[in-house]
């Protein structure tokens, strides 16, 4: 890694404590906020609700968990499996029921809309930040231990339901990488940017540099954002193919201006033009097409044995509450089960395990007379069809028919589900 303490320690006062400004603050409370206070929300006094950035905080609370530190991937390929699920593996018990499971929480597909209309700050917050809402970067220049880059658990995931869905359909773990990439590279892009003004910083070290800039970048003037415009186009290079690129492009349009300057920097020779704007930015100067760092591409331009070294820590973020779209509350008057079902259940082929997990179940389901979050109840495609898993790999199907009247009217291994699920389309 080059940025080690050593590096950090000779930038001496040069260092600063997190501008006021730094989206940071904003996620901070965000990540904090349980969903009752989500629901008060409206009614917050943001300016006297002061959250700031505090990462041992986040640690104490297993909200941040971080990573050893990544270079950026190469284009186009050869991309470490760095975004697997993780989740998925989660133990069978039955300690976690009646809880907000991992499982429910890290729901894969969903509709963004929804989730972002029952969830206001989270659309505040794109709005407000752009790529920033669903990660950020903590520069070196940051007084405190923990820089890097930070995802935020949903990120991936929205930008897969808003910008894949076919390819988060077919292959989900493909689709969350690349999110996962565009989120990385981005911020990348932000580490690159701080080494080049740190270069010139360091020509004259009694004439900071990065903070006056930082301040500028973080203050939510429009005029000063060309580093997120940048950092979009550079992110949005790394992904391959053009409807991928084109899912990203209606995401990024959506954004804040900066975020959605991307497309004027798309081109490598207004890229690097852009660069050298973004330096002459760093010695202080507005920002204008006729202020041109003559010496930009350097700053930015790295030999690729330097390259591959420029590694930053990863740290993943969790919101406190969490982040899926409410499900509609399911009420169970009464549960037929279709004869079919009940002889597959008590076929003698039929694990022994199944059988008294089925029984469970149905005894279970119909006491409770309702469910609205359980991690083995999932919401299908198709409006009022559900799944219930039954083990861990075996699951039925419920239809309900009329308000409160349920049908099981299938139960099947994993394999056997899946087709069953091509054949109801039920995806
Ligand atoms: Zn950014």
């Amino acid at each position: 890694m080059i940025i080690d303490d050593e590096i950090r320690d000779a930038l001496g006062e040069n260092r600063f404590d997190l501008p006021d400004g730094h989206p940071a603050h904003r996620r901070m409370r965000e990540l904090l906020m349980t969903e009752g206070e989500i629901a008060e929300f409206e009614s917050f006094d943001q300016e006297t609700n002061q959250v700031r950035w505090d990462h041992n905080r986040l640690e104490e609370l297993g909200l941040v968990t971080s990573r050893p530190p990544r270079g950026l991937i190469s284009k186009y390929g050869s991309r470490p499996a760095w975004y697997l699920f993780g989740h998925e593996d989660q133990e069978e018990g039955e300690e976690n029921e009646g809880h907000h499971s991992a499982l429910e929480q890290y729901q894969l597909r969903f509709d963004v809309d929804i989730l972002l209309a029952n969830r206001a700050p989270l659309a505040a917050a794109l709005a407000t930040d752009g790529t920033e809402a669903l990660a950020w970067y903590i520069p070196f220049h940051d007084t405190d231990s923990e820089w890097g880059i930070y995802i935020r658990d949903i990120g991936p995931r929205i930008i897969a339901n808003r910008c894949f869905p076919d390819l988060l359909r077919t292959d989900p773990g493909e689709a969350l990488g690349l999110a996962f990439d565009f989120l990385f590279a981005h911020e990348f892009f932000h580490h690159i940017s701080e080494i080049a003004c740190t270069t010139l910083e360091n020509s004259n070290p009694s004439n900071p540099l990065y903070r006056p800039y930082f301040d500028r970048l973080v203050s939510g003037d429009a005029d000063e954002a060309l580093e997120e415009a940048l950092a979009n186009s550079f992110a949005l290079d790394f992904i391959p193919g053009k409807q991928y690129k084109d899912g990203l492009r209606g995401l990024m349009d959506d954004c804040p201006p900066g975020y959605r300057d991307y497309g004027e920097y798309q081109s490598e020779l207004r890229f690097e033009r852009g660069l050298d704007w973004l330096a002459s930015m760093f010695t202080g100067k507005p920002f204008s097409r006729s202020n041109r760092y003559t010496f930009g591409h350097g700053l930015f331009s790295h030999p690729n044995s330097v390259f591959k070294r420029m590694e930053v820590p990863v740290h993943d973020t969790t919101d406190i509450s969490p982040c899926a779209p409410a499900l509609p509350m399911c009420i169970f008057k009464n549960i037929t089960v279709l004869v079919d079902v009940l002889d597959r259940v008590k076929h003698k082929k039929t694990p022994h395990d199944v059988r008294k997990q089925f029984k469970k179940s149905m005894r279970r389901l119909r006491e409770w007379g309702e469910i609205e979050r359980n991690r083995r109840w999932n919401k299908t495609a198709r409006k009022s069809w559900f799944f219930w898993d039954v083990t861990s790999s075996w699951r039925m199907s419920l239809v309900e028919e009329t308000h409160g009247d349920w049908v099981v009217n299938f139960i099947g291994n994993h394999t056997e589900y899946d087709r069953f699920r091509e054949r109801k389309k039920l995806n």
